[in-house]
């Protein structure tokens, strides 16, 4: 079973309205199982008719979004009746809809919102709890005159309406439809800390190997995206062949992002973290605190930006500072020992580099950055990493690759 997209809506070619509604869609199908093999977006006007024509004739599942409502751009219906050769008849369930949504808001029901109770004879009515514009289905018996054998459905256009309808009128009659190995598996695996490339020389060649995998890479605020896809059984080869070759550098299997995990290890180990940043301003503790629950993990950051920050709120000596500089190895330690001195965390990471564009020396260039990590337990480790580039992308990899030890 595969499904196509038809997004209808003049104000989406001009950029006026993001098409959420095929991005959600495509989600939600991904999660069943079902692929969706194109998508079209089209104005308002006669060439709906021509792309639903078009998708009817390739795809066992057309759906369409936009233009059910009571203006006079609203064609969806009327084409679609036009297209499967359907009178359109007045339809009482939604007449009555229609009646009791605005006797609730105390105002009569105009002629030009009755257009919506017009519906093509054979098609069945999707209650809209969210709206007025019923969502109307045509099994494929009413394309099967033309020749294919299509179910269409027409949706409205506004999320808060598309999305319920989805859930409780689409997605079961699809569920029904899919036959055993018909459904697809889809899994994510999130990559950190290693590049795209080098992740493609790991895997690829045994990935090529498997029969029906449906293999992309996708970067994704620095981290890459491995979604493997496919029948169970080569989704599961595939799995095992990614897990092999890059192992602990694999963050999450469910699309989870690194501080959604730190929090969730931290929490479920009874452990606080505290940070001390110099260079990313306050980037780790605010990943940290976009997850809800950090609170449970999370009690003390500093900025300390300036020297005499590092040495007044976490207690570096200056000579440390003076001796070796602000951006080495012995600074970044000593802060992530005063983080954790003076937070009484279980661990407190530490980050001090050089972001750029200007500064930096032939021996630390700009993008040199140190990330220490001091435990409770006494133990203190650093690692120097290299992230040139523009000032977000640093502090974007250099906080993730911060995160990254505390999964270590
Ligand atoms: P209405 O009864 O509100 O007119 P409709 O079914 O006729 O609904 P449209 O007129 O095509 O739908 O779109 C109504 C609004 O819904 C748009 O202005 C836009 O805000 C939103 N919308 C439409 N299509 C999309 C889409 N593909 N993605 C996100 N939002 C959309
Ligand atoms: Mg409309």
């Amino acid at each position: 079973m595969n499904v196509e997209l038809v997004n209808t809506g003049t104000e989406l070619l001009l950029g006026d309205t993001i098409n959420t509604n095929a991005a959600w869609i495509g989600q939600r199908l991904a999660a069943l199982g079902v692929p969706v093999t194109r998508q079209t977006i089209v104005p308002d006007g006669a060439v709906i008719r021509v792309a639903i024509c078009e998708a009817a004739q390739r795809a066992d599942v057309v759906l369409v979004s936009g233009g059910l409502g009571p203006t006079n751009d609203d064609l969806t219906r009327e084409s679609t009746a036009a297209l499967l050769d359907l009178d359109m008849e007045m339809n009482a369930s939604v007449i009555k809809h229609l009646e009791e949504y605005f006797a609730k808001r105390g105002k009569p029901v105009s002629d030009a919102t009755k257009r919506q109770a017009m519906v093509p004879r054979g098609s069945v009515v999707l209650p809209n709890a969210f709206g007025t514009a019923p969502g109307l289905y045509f099994p494929a018996e009413l394309s099967a005159t033309l020749g294919w054998n299509a179910h269409i459905f027409l949706l409205p256009g506004p999320p808060r309406e598309l999305k319920p309808m989805m859930e409780s009128e689409v997605e079961p009659r699809l569920r029904q439809w899919l036959v055993d190995g018909d459904s697809r598996r889809v899994l994510y695996l999130k990559v950190t800390g290693v590049g795209e490339s080098d992740i493609v020389e790991a895997v690829e060649k045994q990935l090529e190997a498997i029969p029906e995998l449906d293999l992309g890479y996708c970067i994704r605020n620095g981290d890459v995206d491995v979604r493997l896809a496919g029948p169970q059984p080569a989704v599961d080869a595939a799995a095992a062949v990614v897990r092999k070759a890059l192992g602990d550098c694999i963050v999450s299997e469910d699309r989870r992002i690194i501080e959604e995990v730190i929090v969730q290890l931290l929490t479920e180990r009874g452990e606080w973290l505290a940070t001390a940043e110099s260079c990313t301003g306050g980037t780790i503790a605010n990943r940290i605190t976009d997850v809800s629950g950090a609170s449970r993990i999370f009690g003390h950051g500093w900025v300390t930006y300036a020297n005499e920050a590092k040495h007044r709120h976490l207690g570096v000596p200056m000579e440390l500072i003076e001796t070796h500089g602000a951006v080495s190895e012995e600074v970044a330690r000593a802060m992530a020992e005063g983080a954790l001195r003076h937070s009484g965390a279980d661990y407190a990471l530490s980050v001090t580099g050089i972001a750029g564009p200007t500064g930096g020396t032939p021996e630390k260039p700009v993008g040199t950055v140190w990330i220490g990590l001091a435990a409770k337990n006494g133990e203190t480790w650093a690692q120097k990493k290299f992230s040139p580039g523009s000032r977000d992308r640093f502090k974007l990899l250099t906080s993730q690759a911060a995160l990254d030890m505390l999964r270590r």
